[in-house]
């Protein structure tokens, strides 16, 4: 049941996890929704393109995680998820560790077997640091874990991401390191994970299931005809493009991808393998087939590059959210306040790294908010 006089109820700008969750909801109430995207497949950066039957994280690797159960009871009424865990490894000059700070990395760095033994180094070379309030990266990361889990597995991965020494990062960046005294390689502490069964398309195929999609379309170059055709329009592209930039362009990190198929079942026996000495120039390289526990005859593997935003030749993924930034961003804020027609959402909209359980779970607020909104209205009338 449309209810608007224009053809759609709501135009929605990407095709983004944000963007489909939204319109899956809305079209249960029966809006009618146009989803459109300049990309040529829909689902944003979890989008998986299919190399010899594996599914390729196109856009950097995603896994699933959540401590929230309906956002998992949510996504698992669409689509079945399997027990996949990411548990990451570090190369060093020719050692492995495991990953995140745990006692098998404890023990492959120092012997040390036991929690009482990883705490005293630990500590003491904290101590031996001994700084009070930290200046930088570099200053923070020592004062919270130490020199040789700092030199060994967190500088050189850290100036690759940053493009610049640990020394000229703020030290926010960094608030805490977890250290976990326990042999336990699971990265994330939530308790629901895990990867779609036949990769993120499923999920984005099945929130879009009956909505109309347009691709390949730039939302700025044709505006003027989608505020014509709908009634109100989502949003979630970048904003400070959205505005022309007017008060300056909002900084990201971005990467770069090289994907390649190897002739072999197994390239490095892991999800993903992260490089933390600086010579090696990626920060990483991911196995996707291991993601689905594959059993193909070959494998595709992708090196990840960091590197700076620069808009015409690659992607903004990381929002830098420093005191400047987010002050630019505010001003572009308040601008759409002002425009009853638009709503901004998804992490380029609300310049805002989400997770995707985070992404799901805006998107199920904005729903209500409007709900709310729309109750109140035919309330007073
Ligand atoms: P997007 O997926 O970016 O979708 C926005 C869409 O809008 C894009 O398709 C874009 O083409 C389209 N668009 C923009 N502007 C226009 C325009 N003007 N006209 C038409 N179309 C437009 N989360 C996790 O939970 N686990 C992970 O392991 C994880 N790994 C990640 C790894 C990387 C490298 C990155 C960058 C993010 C990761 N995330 C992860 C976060 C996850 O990607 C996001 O939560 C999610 O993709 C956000 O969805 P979105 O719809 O807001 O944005």
């Amino acid at each position: 049941m449309k209810t608007s006089t224009k053809d759609y109820d709501y135009l929605i700008v990407g095709a983004g996890l944000f963007g489909a969750v939204f319109a899956y909801l809305q079209s249960q109430k029966g809006k009618k929704c146009l989803v459109i995207d300049k990309r040529d497949h829909i689902g944003g950066n979890i989008y998986c393109e299919e190399i010899e039957g594996i599914n390729v994280h196109k856009y950097g690797p995603h896994i699933f995680h959540t401590d929230k159960k309906y956002i998992w009871d949510f996504v698992n009424s669409l689509v079945e998820f399997n027990h996949f865990r990411y548990t990451p490894l570090a190369y060093y000059k020719g050692e492995y560790y495991n990953l995140p700070f745990n006692m098998h990395t404890f023990y492959q760095m120092w012997g040390a077997a036991t929690p009482m033994e990883a705490k005293q180094i630990i500590n003491e070379q904290v101590e031996k640091f001994g700084c009070e309030v930290p200046g930088n990266l570099e200053e923070q990361a020592l004062s919270l874990v130490g020199k040789d889990l700092y030199q060994k597995l967190i500088k050189g991965y850290t100036e690759k991401q940053w493009g610049m020494d640990a020394t000229h990062v703020p030290a926010f960046i960094i608030k805490r390191i977890p250290l976990r005294f326990i042999y336990d390689n699971n990265y994330f502490d939530d308790p629901y994970q895990g990867i779609p069964i036949g990769g993120y398309n499923k999920l984005i195929n099945k929130l879009l299931d009956g909505i109309d999609v347009r691709l390949n379309v730039e939302f700025l170059e044709n505006k003027s005809y989608f505020e014509l055709i709908a009634d109100k329009i989502l949003y979630t592209g970048c904003i400070d493009e959205f505005y022309g930039f007017t008060y300056g362009q909002l900084d990201y990190r971005s990467l770069r991808f090289e994907t390649t198929l190897h002739e072999c079942s197994n390239y490095q026996g892991n999800a993903a393998v992260n490089y933390t000495d600086r010579e090696i120039p990626y920060t990483r390289i991911i196995e996707h087939k291991h993601f689905e526990f594959g059993n193909q005859e070959n494998t595709v593997i992708t090196k990840e590059f960091s590197t700076d935003f620069t808009k015409k030749d690659n992607e903004p993924f990381y929002p830098i959210n420093d005191h400047k930034n987010n002050e630019v961003y505010n001003k572009y804020r308040a601008l759409s306040e002002q425009q009853s027609k638009y709503i901004f959402g998804g992490r380029l909209g609300s310049y805002k790294y989400f997770d995707m359980d985070d992404t799901i779970e805006a998107a199920m607020q904005l729903d209500m908010e409007l709900e709310k909104k729309l109750t109140k209205e035919i309330c007073n009338l």
